[in-house]
């Protein structure tokens, strides 16, 4: 069984499903909406069958309670001014900070997009490793904002004393350093003493955005949130997502934690496209402690798992803490991408410059068994 709330789930995407039908969604727009070029279109059918490995989604979906808090949501789909399930409250509950430290956005996402928005204008430059999450570059590239982008160590940490060079260097003219935490798509993490180690070399008021999607997966004694920092009064921006522990992608819910007066530079920006049924379901994913510690468990076994198979078979796999792993394929990836998807694997796209590594999201034990399965058929064991 790959998932632990199988019954009223089908309730739920029963309904979903004929709402769907009802208004003639396409699956093209899945595909258009990760702004990429509309490849073949494929049916709901052939959607729906492929194991969905590219994209570090929580594969098992929302758990019951969350379906449940959602379900008697759509009550309130007509209203404006309607309960909100008291999100905000039950965030700064969560994380011990005042209502007026959360901004929500429509997935952690917008909150990228709108502190690149209200932190880069006037020519400012973003500070960060490469590869990292490469939609807040791509943003910032539409804001025709400069980016100072530094690369990786060799064993593919982000190299901090470097980015406190460059902002240091450039502190006049530095909007924010963007640190994702752990990195994605290698991966890793930042140490909690390296993000003190920054913090305390670079200007006060230079703002650090810390983005936490995949905080929930981190084994590390070594690393620690950031939201601490918040607390102190430092400029700090922490994103986080309900996309990843909480299976939430499609619905669109993140939100950032930082000091009152950053969240009121971004506030103008914000589209308020959050909807009344992804609060519901949000608040309801907070509190339910137990389906993120069973989805977890899952996803660090099965990541494993994953690891050891293709370590096995001589592929390097980059340590990871998060529910996606980066192997070393020895050969460019790009034509490997395309025979997974034969295959019907989808797989992550490439990540420049490690164009030789295969980024894969762990999705369901059914999933990762066709996803070895399809590796064998498509990687010989490599010379080690
Ligand atoms: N940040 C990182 C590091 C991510 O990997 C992702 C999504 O994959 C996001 C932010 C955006 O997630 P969402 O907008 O669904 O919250």
């Amino acid at each position: 069984m790959d998932t632990p709330y199988p019954v009223t789930r089908r309730r739920f995407f029963g309904g979903m499903a004929s709402a769907a039908s009802l208004l003639a969604l396409r699956p093209a727009g899945l595909w258009s909406q990760q702004g990429q070029a509309p490849r073949r279109q494929n049916t709901l059918d052939e959607y729906d069958a492929f194991a969905k490995l590219s994209f570090n989604e929580n594969n098992y979906g929302p758990p019951e309670s969350v379906l449940k808090a959602m379900t008697q949501a759509f009550k309130y789909a007509n209203r404006y001014g309607y309960p909100d399930g008291d999100i905000v409250q039950e965030i700064a509950k969560h994380h011990g900070v005042e209502p007026s430290n959360v901004l929500l956005g429509a997935g952690s996402g917008e909150i990228l997009d709108v502190a690149c928005t209200a932190l880069l204008m006037d020519d400012r430059k973003v500070v960060g490793s490469e590869p990292s999450y490469n939609v807040l570059y791509s943003t910032a590239t539409a804001l025709k904002a400069d980016q100072i982008k530094l690369p990786l160590l060799k064993d593919y940490r982000q190299d901090i004393p470097g980015l406190i060079r460059a902002t240091r260097k450039n502190y006049r003219d530095v909007g924010f350093v963007y640190l994702c935490n752990p990195n994605n798509p290698t991966g890793n993490i930042v140490t909690r003493q390296e993000v003190a180690a920054l913090l305390n070399a670079i200007p006060e008021d230079v703002p650090v955005l810390i983005d936490e999607a995949y905080h929930h997966y981190v084994e590390d004694p070594a690393y620690a949130t950031s939201v601490p920092y918040v607390l102190e009064g430092r400029q700090v921006i922490i994103a986080r997502t309900f996309s990843k522990i909480s299976g939430l992608a499609g619905m669109r819910l993140g939100y950032a934690i930082a000091p009152r007066e950053l969240l009121q530079r971004m506030r103008p920006h914000m589209t308020g496209t959050i909807n009344a049924i992804v609060k519901w379901g949000g608040a309801a994913a907070l509190k339910d402690t137990a389906a993120q510690a069973w989805v977890r468990t899952e996803t660090l076994a099965l990541r494993k798992k994953t690891s050891v198979a293709l370590e096995g078979m001589g592929y390097p796999v980059i340590p990871s803490e998060t529910n996606f792993v980066m192997v070393h394929l020895k050969r460019p990836v790009q034509p490997v991408i395309e025979e997974f998807r034969k295959k019907g694997v989808l797989v992550g796209r490439p990540f420049p410059p490690m164009l030789e590594h295969l980024r894969v999201s762990i999705g369901t034990p059914a999933e990762m068994d066709r996803f070895m399965v399809a590796f064998r058929e498509i990687l010989p064991r490599a010379a080690s």
